[in-house]
């Protein structure tokens, strides 16, 4: 952060941070505390902060409310003497910091995401548990979905050199850290801006060498358009490599796709799939899909319906349609009621949920590694872990029984004896 306004608060404060919205924004709440640490202050838990620093989300409607509700809250202790200063971080901050400053008296500071540097690295501040870290390759979008309004606040689209991300896989390889979730909102462009290539491929394989303890890298948040034969080959041969992609597809009806700006058909999607299931046979895909697209037609909803029975992909999330001000997709015609876009989204998630089902059970007789997150509170010998495709606080957890005492950051091979809507439970070996 280069105007780094926080300098003029007296040294020694206590700073205790809110993070709200996804892994990226829990990237950047780290560099934030960097440069608090490195200004003499103090990092606490909320409880105890003098100085409250939330770091918003404002993607869709529902992140606005919950950013400004918490903002509000921090309002009412600030005005009952609980906290000194009260700072405005992230998206919220960005595309709405005028608004914010001239209705919410009390706001200390407005910091929007372009104001901090985000090739910083946060070498120093971890708000993950010690045996897992993200790693965020580049900032803002290459892409511009009709949409999403992310690329407007978050601006110009900027890869951090190869160099210096193997220098921060090298610093937490050295700290102990097992797994390394890389992140940014498309990191299949990675390097477009810097290489003019598609460069993610090139830098998976200049990170591996460098790992000693780390033992899963996880590709978080792939472009469908973007993922190259490479980038699947690199998958498929290295075993470090989490057989695991997070890949929103968001729909599959040609119109709706190329409403969105999405580069990609469906004969481009399927032929995708295709090829990653036959590379990577033990491959699990996460995906996501928004109904109520302005213009959605039923046609094209049976379209997607039918699509995702016969994909079956492992894991689905599901959104409607939020009508967002500033985007492309704000002022396209045929806006598609609120009550039918609920319909369809829980109609969706209702076929989804038998095909999980039916996948989860598969998994029971089966042996699956896992790495250890924590114990179960209040049970002995119970601990909670993941296995590779399951990514840290998104995805479902294995309870897993073992007579002998585990440590967070443990690999464990597991027998798998019970599955439940999203976890499964078995007994270490
Ligand atoms: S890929 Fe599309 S939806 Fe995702 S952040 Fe970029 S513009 Fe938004």
């Amino acid at each position: 952060m280069r105007d780094f306004q926080f300098q003029r608060l007296t040294q020694g404060q206590n700073v205790g941070v809110i993070n709200l919205g996804c892994a990226r924004n829990l990237v950047d709440s780290q560099v934030i505390l960097s440069n608090f640490k490195r200004q003499g202050h103090r990092l606490v838990d909320m409880r105890q902060a003098d100085v409250a620093v939330v770091n918003t989300c404002a993607f869709i409607e529902e992140a606005k409310k919950e950013s400004v509700d918490t903002i509000l809250e921090l309002l009412e202790l600030k005005k009952q003497g609980k906290l000194k200063r009260v700072i405005v971080a992230g998206c919220l901050a960005q595309r709405y910091g005028n608004e914010l400053a001239k209705e919410m008296k009390g706001i200390d500071v407005i910091l929007g995401t372009q104001k901090l540097d985000s090739t910083a690295i946060p070498s120093d501040v971890s708000l993950t548990p010690k045996h897992y870290a993200y790693v965020k390759i580049c900032e803002s979008c290459y892409n511009r979905c009709s949409f999403c309004i992310i690329p407007k606040i978050k601006g110009k689209f900027v890869s951090r050199t190869i160099e210096s991300v193997v220098e921060e896989v090298k610093r937490l390889d050295a700290r102990g850290v097992k797994e390394i979730n890389l992140i940014g909102q498309d990191i299949t462009a990675y390097g477009m801006d810097l290489y003019h290539q598609f460069a993610l491929a090139r830098l998976l394989k200049a990170i591996i060498p460098v790992t000693k303890n780390i033992q899963w890298v996880r590709l978080l948040y792939a472009f469908p358009a973007h993922v190259t034969d490479e980038l699947i080959d690199v998958m498929a041969s290295e075993p470090k490599i989490c057989k695991y992609i997070d890949i929103p597809l968001q729909h599959i009806s040609d119109h709706i796709l190329s409403s969105m700006n999405r580069n990609i058909n469906k004969q481009g999607t399927i032929d995708l799939i295709q090829k990653f299931k036959q590379k990577i046979p033990t491959g699990s895909l996460r995906t996501t899909f928004i109904v109520g697209l302005p213009g959605e037609t039923g046609e094209n909803f049976q379209e997607l319906l039918r699509f995702i029975q016969e994909a079956r992909f492992e894991k689905v999330g599901v959104f409607v349609y939020s009508h967002e001000e500033g985007t492309e997709a704000y002022a396209m015609p045929d806006q598609v009621p609120a009550t039918l876009k609920k319909k369809r989204m829980n109609q969706l998630m209702q076929i989804q949920q038998k095909i999980s089902s039916t996948i989860q059970e598969s998994c029971v007789g089966r042996t699956v590694r896992v790495l250890i997150e924590e114990p179960q509170k209040n049970e002995s010998n119970l601990y909670l872990g993941r296995t590779e495709y399951d990514a840290p606080e998104v995805d479902g957890v294995v309870f897993v029984r073992s007579t002998k005492k585990l440590e967070p950051g443990d690999f464990v091979d597991v027998n798998i004896t019970d599955a439940y809507e999203y976890d499964l439970a078995g007994d270490a070996v």
